[in-house]
């Protein structure tokens, strides 16, 4: 059995599809798991994934279909990865963090807020014998480079000391000193905890809503990041890393496992964008994380190939991030947006190839 399942989900149209194309959409569906798809250039393809989820789909059903096995095997010790794939406007962002973190009903909360309900419910289920620390880290890649936000409030007051006694003459005071946000994070690995990202402050997660209140005060940090960089958040790739440490007693160690949900930069084509300069670039590194990923997927699920068993994790720092999550004994879950509009199609179609390639 392959431990990589893999979706396809398409959002509803947006308005502006509507106005400009109205009502109709390029995909059919057949059954849960399969659907066809037109496209006016190069013709009709029938997909078939794990499962897919049509317009009418609700953050529940994605949660419980894609992201709930993967959690309870996360609390026994077993890694995995949630990702979400697919062109900018697709849904991935709905998807991983629905509309808004602490403030939005039930029915649109995303994968995030799921995942970490999931955890505490399993901590609740298990008794007290054993003791769980959850733990949470938030980085970027932008542009080939793991980027980090201090996500504790101390640093602003660090942050502003630093401004300031910059500004007072003192010649470069040590960033490191103040803690700053970080922008060129070094991967490392160890016996214990597989890779680690040096430097990068795991927060502990004592209960849902406080984890939550973390976690939007680490969104909040990354926005700032983002615009302090001229930058949106679709052509970053986002990791949320949680690591459930068991503490059995004090002769044993318990097992640990890492969860990390991926909410990647947009997938669409370079030509289309029309990117240029620092655009361009952008759009490069992108698609060579993309197709790294992509790589590395099908090495694991095509097995062995001319290269042997070698799977080429470190290709780019994504992959090597996700590397003792991908794979292995872990599981993978990938989520592919996509939009249901014609107008799409052709970026809809190379989605639900990368989704294929996976399988
Ligand atoms: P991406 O992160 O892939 O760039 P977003 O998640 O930001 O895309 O989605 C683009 C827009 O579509 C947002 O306004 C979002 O709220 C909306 N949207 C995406 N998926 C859904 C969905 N399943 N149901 C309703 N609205 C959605
Ligand atoms: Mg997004």
């Amino acid at each position: 059995m392959s431990n990589i399942t893999v979706c396809a989900r398409f959002r509803p149209l947006s308005s502006r599809e509507r106005r400009d194309y109205g009502d109709s959409i390029c995909i059919q569906r057949i059954d849960d798991e399969t659907f066809s798809l037109k496209d006016e250039k190069e013709g009709d393809f029938k997909f078939t994934f794990d499962r897919v989820f049509y317009e009418t789909s609700e953050q529940v059903d994605v949660y419980t279909f894609l992201a709930r096995p993967i959690v309870r095997d996360a609390m026994k010790g077993i890694n995995g990865t949630i990702i979400t794939y697919g062109q900018t406007g697709a849904g991935k962002t709905y998807s991983m963090e629905g509309v808004n973190i602490l403030d939005c009903d039930e029915q649109k909360k995303g994968l995030l807020s799921r995942v970490i309900d999931g955890f505490f419910e399993d901590i609740s289920s298990s008794g007290e014998s054993i003791k769980y620390t959850i733990k949470l880290s938030m980085v970027e890649i932008y542009m080939g480079k793991v980027r980090y936000n201090q996500q504790n409030p101390p640093s602003k007051i660090l942050r502003g000391l630093y401004f300031l006694l910059q500004g007072s003459g003192f010649e470069n005071p040590s960033k490191d000193l103040f803690d700053l946000s970080k922008d060129n994070i070094q991967i490392k690995e160890s016996k214990s905890e597989g890779i680690l990202l040096y430097g990068v402050t795991k927060i502990p997660l004592l209960d849902p809503a406080e984890a939550l209140q973390k976690l939007s005060h680490g969104l909040d940090n990354r926005a700032v990041g983002e615009t302090q960089m001229n930058m949106g958040s679709s052509r970053s790739h986002s990791l949320y890393i949680f690591t459930i440490q068991q503490e059995m007693n004090k002769d044993i160690r318990g097992k640990y496992g890492k969860l990390i949900l991926v909410d990647l930069a947009g997938s669409e084509k370079l030509e289309k964008t029309g990117a240029e300069g620092r655009a361009f670039e952008e759009a490069k590194t992108i698609n060579k994380s993309l197709s790294a990923l992509g790589n590395v997927v099908c090495a694991l699920t095509c097995g062995p190939t001319g290269r042997g068993n070698h799977i080429p994790y470190r290709d780019s720092k994504l992959t090597r991030i996700l590397q003792d999550a991908l794979g292995g004994n872990s599981r993978t879950a990938l989520l592919c947006c996509c939009s249901p509009s014609p107008s799409n199609a052709a970026e809809t179609l190379s989605t639900l190839r990368f989704g294929a390639r996976a399988k």
